[in-house]
């Protein structure tokens, strides 16, 4: 069994209780490794280290510097794409070759956000007053906690690293106690690049222990999390009891919307990619359906076989094309929510049931398909984070736009249509921080991603995120040689 250490100051650090805590591969069944459980004195020496490290005047004021470390750092992701990828995958069972596109792109977040590094301009203000002058600053604003889920461990911390430590912050990483290996391996990564002790800290553990007591932690100015909307209300309330600034990536309950327009097999294809790649494990998941009724039954034929088509297996095998359910107690969640379903009347079209592939852990579930959805049911409200499609039948546009708003969450959504006025039309009305037209799922970091209502407060990509991670300070000076009377009014 390998054994993972926390990363302190650029240093493996075992825990300070000398506790560890197993790593399952969800598609084996191997407890393969054991992963250090960080306890309050580890969580304060990686603030502690973080702090002392973003306090350097070699840090903070040297941009050019942390640019070309960041250039560094895109290049060993990408000269390391097998080896990060196969470490997801061993975590969190999803396919390698989504893996490794997620980490060839990875490594363009620490280029993009390098380039700007350099970049971040203060401003000079015009005065009421020609004796005055007022400029601004952009500081760091301090140690970053990082705190992430376990879908897409890598590339979610890349959102939040690369704008970071390009803004001269420091940060301290909790990934998700199911993945944290991949975490771990890539801090050496961060070293090898040359940057200085303590500016890239991981504690791991669980999110009710470690991720409380980084919440907890006076030295910790900002929380920049991903994960789901019960865990992300914990942290902004963690947040607010020391007024630190917040960013919340939270779930989604996408509508996918479908018009009778729309070229029906790409929006087959488009609806497949939104729910059943991944095994639905995705934020961004399209998961309501909502259906045009006069394409509704012929639709739903070819999606459901369309989705029967993905190849379940090894997800170290370049062939497979859904990989198994993450973990087990998500698994359990996903099965129990289908049974829910059943309860409150959507009727199963097809899938519903765990599969048993490989021998090991198998905790695989067939891509599954529930119509005659209405949009109150629990189905159609709560976010599941697996294969589960809720196919929702809709008569006019303004019915869809009706549906597609009835939740409390927006983070993305889907509109296929060939009317051009009515995607604009759809796409204003829609309550989503990301739409897609005519396709589904994709993110770049050159374009803002982030969710609106419940799914999220600000927003991952794009280069206005790198004034999140700076504060803006006004200096005022006073040019008269005289300063006037106290008394003057
Ligand atoms: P989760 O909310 O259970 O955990 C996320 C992280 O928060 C973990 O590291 C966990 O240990 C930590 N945590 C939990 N309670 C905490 C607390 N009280 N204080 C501090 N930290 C705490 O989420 P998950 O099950 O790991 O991931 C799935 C969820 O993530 C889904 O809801 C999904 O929609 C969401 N997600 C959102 C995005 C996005 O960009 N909006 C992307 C991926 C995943």
């Amino acid at each position: 069994m390998e054994t993972f250490n926390l990363f302190i100051d650029n240093s493996s650090t075992p825990p300070s209780s000398g506790g560890y805590f197993d790593t399952e591969n969800p598609y084996t069944g191997e407890h393969w490794a054991r992963v250090a459980n960080a306890t309050a004195d580890d969580v304060d020496r990686a603030v502690r280290a973080a702090h002392r490290a973003m306090s350097e005047r070699s840090w903070r004021a040297a941009p050019v510097q942390r640019a070309a470390l960041l250039r560094k750092l895109g290049d060993l992701v990408k000269a390391n794409v097998d080896k990060l990828a196969a470490a997801e995958v061993r975590d969190n069972g999803k396919t390698i070759g989504e893996m490794r596109t997620q980490m060839r792109n990875t490594a363009e977040w620490y280029y993009y956000y390098g380039g700007l590094a350099d970049k971040i301009e203060g401003r000079v203000l015009p005065t009421e007053n020609p004796d005055l002058f007022n400029f601004t600053l952009y500081e760091p604003i301090g140690v970053v906690a990082a705190i992430l889920p376990w879908n897409s461990p890598l590339r979610l911390l890349s959102w939040k690293v690369a704008p970071a430590l390009a803004a001269g912050n420091a940060l301290v990483v909790k990934p998700s106690r199911f993945t944290s290996t991949s975490t771990l391996i890539f801090a050496e990564l961060v070293k090898e690049a040359g940057f200085p002790p303590g500016l890239f800290n991981v504690v791991t553990g669980t999110g009710s222990e470690t991720g409380s007591l980084l919440m907890a932690h006076p030295l910790v100015a900002k929380v920049a999390f991903t994960g789901g909307e019960t865990a992300g209300q914990k942290v902004y309330e963690a947040a607010s009891k020391d007024i630190k600034h917040a960013s919340l990536e939270l779930g989604g309950k996408a509508a996918n919307i479908i018009f009778e327009d729309a070229d029906f097999d790409n929006a087959v294809r488009g609806a497949v990619t939104g729910i059943f790649t991944s095994a639905g494990q995705s934020c961004t998941a399209g998961s309501r359906i909502l259906v045009q009724r006069s394409i509704h039954d012929r639709f739903v034929e070819a999606f459901a076989a369309l989705g029967r088509k993905g190849r379940m297996g090894d997800p170290m095998d370049p062939a497979t094309e859904i990989g198994p359910i993450a973990t087990r107690p998500q698994y359990e969640w996903i099965l129990k929510s289908i049974e829910s379903a059943k309860a409150e009347g959507a009727r199963l079209h097809s899938g519903g049931k765990p599969v048993q592939i490989g021998g090991g852990a198998g905790l695989f579930i067939e891509p599954t398909v529930f119509v005659d959805v209405d949009n109150k049911m629990r189905l159609a409200q709560e976010e599941i984070f697996g294969p589960v499609a809720a196919v929702i039948a809709f008569d006019t546009e303004e019915q869809a736009i009706q549906i597609a708003n009835d939740t409390r969450f927006g983070l993305t959504g889907g509109v296929w249509t060939r009317d051009i006025a009515r995607a604009h039309r759809v796409v204003a009305a829609v309550d989503a921080g990301t739409i897609w037209v005519n396709f589904y799922r994709q993110t770049s970091q050159l374009s803002p991603y982030g969710g609106f209502k419940h799914s999220g407060i600000g927003k991952e990509g794009g280069s206005q995120v790198i004034y999140d991670y700076v504060r803006e300070k006004s200096v005022w000076f006073n040019l008269a040689p005289q300063v006037r009377s106290p008394f003057a009014g």
